[in-house]
């Protein structure tokens, strides 16, 4: 069921706030993955780590970061890449009625150009959804007390056949220390 390669880079459309932002309100308004009458949203930050200081958590800030399969293209030389090791991350609370969510994706570099600039990557639909219903299932459980974390969407694609190993030099979230499955 996953798609080929070569499909997925037909998807290729570049970073697309927008997609996730769709997808989020798709998932909560239609599917209401969050059923709790609550208010969410979804938005972006381009700088942001993942520890999160004394206060933060006292503010009930969480972080979820994940690998998803994403595509790239170098803005210099037009190259195209998928990539299975792509990390996004989310910090996320809910205060009240209002629930926040604050998402960076991760960049990864040219390994033809080598120009200390990263790629922003883009998804594909099916991936999009995959990742926020795994966000979903954290925030139920984390927000809301659910117990039924039955993970969405866990398996990977298989990434022998279609993919290179992970350069940690050409990637940003490597570059930052932050390029693993992490929450808390
Ligand atoms: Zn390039
Ligand atoms: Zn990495």
């Amino acid at each position: 069921m996953m798609l080929s390669f070569v499909s997925q880079c037909k998807l290729l459309g570049g970073w697309l706030p927008s997609l996730w932002n769709e997808t989020f309100e798709e998932l909560l308004d239609d599917d209401n993955e969050l059923d709790h009458g609550d208010q969410w949203t979804l938005n972006f930050n381009y700088t942001q780590g993942d520890t999160l200081t004394k206060e933060e958590r006292k503010r009930g800030w969480k972080i979820f970061c994940q690998r998803v399969f994403g595509n790239l293209k170098c803005p210099s030389c037009r190259k195209v890449w998928g990539s299975a090791k792509v990390t996004v991350l989310f910090r996320y609370r809910l205060r009240g009625e209002r629930g926040a969510v604050i998402m960076r994706p991760f960049g990864q570099a040219c390994r033809s150009c080598l120009d200390g600039t990263y790629a922003r990557p883009g998804f594909s639909e099916e991936e999009v959804e995959r990742a926020l219903l795994r966000l979903c299932a954290k925030i139920r459980k984390n927000c809301y007390g659910e117990m039924d974390d039955n993970d969405v969407g866990r398996e990977q694609p298989n990434s022998t056949n279609n993919f290179k190993p992970h350069v940690k030099e050409l990637c940003e979230a490597c570059s930052q220390g932050i390029c693993r499955e992490k929450e808390d």
